[in-house]
């Protein structure tokens, strides 16, 4: 499935649809796409979306930035600077991981291996001034959340 976005707003409104359609089950989402394609932007929506009304920062450095709402905990994941992917085990994955939570990740292909395949994968990529945004759901929950968003 897959969608043309032409503005930040609408990619922002994108995320909080897809924020609905998870529901209360946890999922693995990784997000792919280039600096500045949108990602975050996309988090941004997904959050804001489920009531947060503080601040979404780019966990750029700190890799990772944790959340919580309505009790899920959400964690939203940038991999960009990870050194390798067995920095995510100093960064206590595992035990993430153990939890039933929303994962949003940049970068997932600087995990490999450390990190479980994904519910769902998005790609974002340059359309223009605008965005195509592309979602693959890879398990059965992942297919509910992708139905689900109806595009
Ligand atoms: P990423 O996390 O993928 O590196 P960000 O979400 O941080 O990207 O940044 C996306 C940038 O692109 C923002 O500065 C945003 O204002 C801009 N932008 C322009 N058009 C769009 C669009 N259609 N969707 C999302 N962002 C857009
Ligand atoms: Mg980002």
């Amino acid at each position: 499935m897959e969608i043309l976005i032409s503005h930040e707003d609408e990619m922002l409104a994108l995320g909080a649809r897809l924020a609905q359609a998870c529901g209360h089950s946890g999922a693995i989402i990784f997000l792919h796409g280039e600096l500045g394609a949108g990602k975050t932007t996309l988090v941004r929506g997904f959050l804001r979306g489920l009531g947060h009304a503080g601040k979404v920062k780019s966990p750029t450095y700190t890799l990772v930035e944790p959340y919580e709402i309505d009790q899920m905990p959400i964690y939203h994941f940038d991999l960009y600077r990870l050194a390798g992917p067995q920095e995510l085990e100093y960064l206590g994955i595992r035990d993430f991981l153990e939890r039933n939570a929303i994962f949003l990740v940049e970068w997932p292909e600087r995990g490999a291996h450390y990190l479980p395949p994904p519910d769902i994968e998005v790609s974002i990529d340059y359309a223009g001034s605008g965005r195509l945004v592309r979602f693959e759901a890879k398990t059965a929950t992942g297919k509910n959340t992708v139905t689900q968003l109806g595009l």
